[in-house]
C-alpha cells in the first residue's frame, strides 16, 4: 500500500512540473545556466585598427556593431582573424564585423576563426559605408567542414570594404526609419527605459482615432538577439505594412492599436554580440525574473494595459531568425485566445506566399520567452515568428508584407467574431 502511494505521488509531481517554469533550464541549442538571468561579466572587445606593412593591408573594428577579438598574418595576403562572443559558453551565433583594404590592389585571403562557435553567416559586402550590402557569392566565400572556419577571397584597394555577418542595423539605423515613420500621425515613439550601457529601449505605437469603446492591441517584440537581423528587417516591413495608407490598413488600425518594441537589445546591436545583452543576459530567457533593464522596461510599458477597459490584448509576436523560416505556436491544446490563431495564420501565409518554405513547430509554454509571459499575462495566442538567416532579401519585403496583410484580415476577422460572441452573450444572460 505504501509503495502505491508513493508511485501515485511521483506521477502527480511529473504531472505538474511540467507547468512550472522553474523546471525550464534552456533548450538544448542553449548554454547551461541560461534562465539564470542576474548580471554577469562580459569580455569586452579591445576596439584597434590592425596594419601588416609588409603587405600594405589594414583591418579595423573602430565602429559600431564591428567584431574583431584579434588578427594574425598566416602568410603573405592571408590573415586569421579570431572572434570571440561576448560571453562563453553561449549560443552558436557567431557575429563578425569589420573594415578591411589595402594601400595597393590585392587579392587577400581572410579566415574567420571562432572561439567557442562554428561558422555560421554567409559574409555580406558594403562599398558605400552600409548604405547597400551584397551577399558573397561561392567565389568569394568558403567554410572548412574540419575546422567549422569562414574562409572569405577578398580583392581589395585604398577603398575600405565593410564585411559583416549580416547587413549592419544597429541603433542609428532604427532610429532614421523610427523617425521617418513617426511622421504619420497615427504614430507615437516613446522612451520606455534604459539598457545598461544607457541606451534607450524604444516603443513604436500606431494608435489612429477611433469610435471603437473597446480596441484590440497588438504587442510585437523584436532583436532581442543581436544577429538576427533578416527577423528584424522583416518586422520593420511588417510594421511598415500595418500602417499603411490603403483601406485594409486603415480599418485595421480602426479596430486595433500596435505597440512595438523593435529594438530590444541596443547594447548588444551596437557592440556586435553574439547572443546577449550588455550584463551577459540573453534577454528572451528572463520573462518570468525581470532581472534586465530592457525586459522589465518593456513588461513595465505593458502591464498598463490589463487595467484599461478600452483596450485588450488580442496577440503577441516576437521576431526572431534561424536556420529556417518557422513558426513557433503554443500547443493547440493550450486554450489561447483567439484559439489557434497561429495555426490558421500559418496556413494562410503557406497559401498566400508559397514561394516561401514555412515550417512550423509547436511548444509547451513553459519557457520565460516572451511569448510565453505574452499568454500568461493575456491569455493570448502569441507566436515567436523566425525567419531564415538566409532568407533571399529580395524577398524578405514582399513576404513580411503579404504576411501582414493576412495578418490585418483574420485580426479584423477575429474582432467581429469575438463581437458577435459578447453580444450572443449578453442576449442569453438578459
Ligand atoms: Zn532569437
Amino acid at each position: 500500500m505504501r509503495l502505491l502511494l508513493l508511485s501515485f505521488t511521483a506521477i502527480l509531481l511529473t504531472a505538474t512540473s511540467c507547468r512550472t517554469t522553474e523546471e525550464f533550464t534552456g533548450y538544448d541549442y542553449d548554454p547551461e545556466g541560461v534562465t539564470e538571468t542576474t548580471d554577469r561579466e562580459i569580455t569586452e572587445q579591445n576596439k584597434r585598427t590592425i596594419g601588416f606593412l609588409s603587405d600594405g593591408v589594414w583591418i579595423t573594428n573602430e565602429f559600431s556593431a564591428s567584431r574583431v577579438s584579434d588578427v594574425t598574418r598566416v602568410d603573405e595576403h592571408h590573415y586569421k582573424i579570431r572572434i570571440d562572443p561576448e560571453i562563453s559558453p553561449v549560443n552558436n551565433s557567431p557575429w563578425y564585423g569589420f573594415r578591411i583594404w589595402s594601400d595597393e590592389e590585392v587579392s587577400v585571403t581572410v579566415e574567420l576563426e571562432y572561439t567557442d562557435g562554428r561558422h555560421r553567416y554567409i559574409p555580406k559586402f558594403s562599398h558605400d559605408d552600409g548604405a547597400t550590402w551584397t551577399e558573397a557569392d561561392s567565389t568569394q566565400y568558403s567554410r572548412d567542414s574540419e575546422t567549422n572556419n569562414g574562409f572569405i577571397y577578398l580583392d581589395l584597394n585604398e577603398e575600405k570594404l565593410w564585411v559583416s555577418a549580416q547587413e549592419v542595423y544597429t541603433t542609428r539605423e532604427y532610429r532614421a526609419w523610427a523617425e521617418k515613420m513617426a511622421l504619420k500621425p497615427f504614430i507615437q515613439q516613446s522612451v520606455v527605459g534604459y539598457s545598461h550601457q544607457g541606451r534607450p529601449v524604444p516603443k513604436m505605437k500606431m494608435a489612429q482615432r477611433s469610435d471603437k469603446p473597446v480596441k484590440g492591441v497588438i504587442l510585437i517584440y523584436g532583436r532581442q538577439h543581436p544577429p538576427e537581423v533578416p527577423g528584424f528587417i522583416f518586422s520593420l516591413h511588417f510594421l511598415e505594412r500595418l500602417a499603411g495608407d490603403d483601406e485594409l490598413a486603415e480599418t485595421f488600425r480602426r479596430y486595433f492599436d500596435v505597440w512595438a518594441f523593435p529594438m530590444m537589445n541596443p547594447d548588444g546591436a551596437d557592440n556586435g554580440h553574439w547572443r546577449t545583452n550588455a550584463a551577459g543576459i540573453d534577454l528572451n530567457r528572463d520573462w518570468v525574473h525581470f532581472n534586465q533593464p530592457e525586459t522589465r522596461a518593456v513588461r513595465d510599458a505593458i502591464m498598463p494595459i490589463k487595467k484599461r477597459s478600452d483596450r485588450r490584448v488580442y496577440y503577441g509576436i516576437d521576431f526572431h531568425s534561424t536556420g529556417t523560416n518557422i513558426f513557433y505556436p503554443i500547443l493547440r491544446e493550450i486554450d489561447t485566445f483567439p484559439l489557434h490563431f497561429t495555426y490558421d495564420w500559418y496556413d494562410r501565409i503557406v497559401e498566400g506566399v508559397p514561394q516561401i518554405d514555412l515550417n512550423i513547430q509547436a511548444f509547451d509554454i513553459v519557457s520565460p520567452i516572451a511569448k510565453n509571459w505574452t499568454h500568461r499575462t493575456f491569455g493570448v495566442d502569441a507566436v515567436t515568428f523566425e525567419v531564415w538567416d538566409n532568407q533571399p532579401r529580395s524577398e524578405l519585403e514582399n513576404y513580411a508584407k503579404k504576411s501582414a496583410e493576412i495578418f490585418m484580415e483574420m485580426m479584423i476577422e477575429a474582432y467581429a467574431e469575438e463581437k458577435t460572441r459578447q453580444s450572443e452573450t449578453a442576449l442569453r444572460t438578459d
